[in-house]
This record gives structure tokens, sequence and C-alpha cells, in this order.
């Protein structure tokens, strides 16, 4: 890891819906000044950003509402740091597929998305990865109604795929977006990565 984690810029996580604590949680522990964005003059405050697991198409609509949306696109546009989970995947998606009409997203990951993509049998499930840019243990993933990655474009480059070879992790430049939860099982290391970079942009 580049840096001590003490020295990274201010961070933060949007904070409109979903599992905005249990991020702020993982990135205070790894040493980070992190704090929930709802607004454009906190997003003008923060150096990374991490969009949280939740509802897309609310996370969509609020966005939009407190006129954050805008001034996000801009940011991933100049390269910003993001890491976004699962419906935060969603939303860094240049293509999402089963939208619901009307959902937009911010965009920026050259990647087609689908929506609660593993159906109603397997609504929630949790897996073993092995991710080899990650190196050992094999990350252990948990998945809530999660979305898939369906195609990936040339400028996007694939993490970490199910042994069915669906893709469920991808990073393109600055940005780093997975269909799954480490937030939530003590996995450190996307969320590291992701720290890594708010450092190199900085
Ligand atoms: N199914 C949700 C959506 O479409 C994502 C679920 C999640 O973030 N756990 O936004």
């Amino acid at each position: 890891m580049a840096g001590s984690p003490g020295s990274v810029a201010q961070v933060g996580v949007l904070a409109l819906q979903g599992d905005v604590r249990e991020h702020l949680a993982v990135l205070r522990g790894l040493g980070a000044e992190a704090i929930p964005v709802r607004r454009p003059e906190e997003l003008a405050t923060v150096s990374g950003l991490v969009i949280p697991g939740g509802e897309s198409s609310v996370i969509d609509k609020l966005s939009r509402l407190f006129g954050i949306a805008e001034p996000l696109r801009a940011r991933i546009a100049a390269g910003m740091p993001v890491y976004g989970t699962c419906a935060g995947l969603i939303m860094l998606a240049d293509t999402v597929l089963d939208s619901i009409t009307g959902q937009q997203s911010l965009g920026g990951l050259d990647v087609a998305v689908r929506r609660n993509a593993f159906g109603n049998q397997n609504d929630s499930f949790e897996t073993d990865l092995d991710i080899p840019e990650l190196g050992e243990p094999a990350v252990h993933a948990v998945f809530i109604r999660a979305p898939v990655v369906e195609s990936v474009g040339p400028r996007a480059s694939v993490l970490a795929s199910l042994p069915d070879g669906r893709v469920v992790a991808v990073e393109q430049d600055n940005l780093l977006g997975t269909s799954f939860h480490p937030e939530v099982t003590g996995e450190h290391r996307f969320h590291e990565r992701f720290l890594d970079r708010v450092r190199a942009a900085a």
C-alpha cells in the first residue's frame, strides 16, 4: 500500500440511500477521514467517493433531486476515484439493463450491467472468489439482489468473475465496481484499492 493510511485526503460516501454507515466504518477503520455526502458542497470537499449498495433507482432519483447527479458526473469525468458496490456499480455503469422506466445512471464505467441478475431463487448468496490482483485469501463475496456485468467495453477490465464466467467486479482507471458487498464481511482490500487511487490522484 502506498503511503500510510492516515495520509489520505478526505473521502465521501454518497449518503442518499443504502448501506452508508458500513462503508464509512470500513473507510474510517482504514484510517481515512470519511464523511457522508448528500449535497454538491459536500462533494466538493472530497477527493474520492464510495457509492453504496441499496436501490439504484432510488439513489438515481435522489441524486437528481439533491442536485448532485450532474456535479458527480463532472467529477467522475475529471478522474475522481469512485468505488461502487452493487447499486453503486449500477450507478457507475454506462448502460443499465432491466432498469425501471426513466432510471438513469451516472455512467463512467464502460460496461453494461443487468440489475437483479440472479433472479428470485438466487436472490442472495455467498461464495468465495479468487481475485489474483488481490492475492490470498480468496474474497468472501456476499451478493444481495445483485447485478451482473453483462458486457465489458474496451476501456474497462474484469477484476473478478464467478466460476460460470459471469463478471462481478470491474475497474477502469479510477473507477472500481463490485456486484457484491465487501463492507459487510470485513473484506477491506477493495476499499484499500480505492484509497490507494485517492492517494495516487492527490
Ligand atoms: N437490486 C438493487 C438495485 O437494482 C441493488 C441491490 C444492492 O445494492 N444490494 O439497485
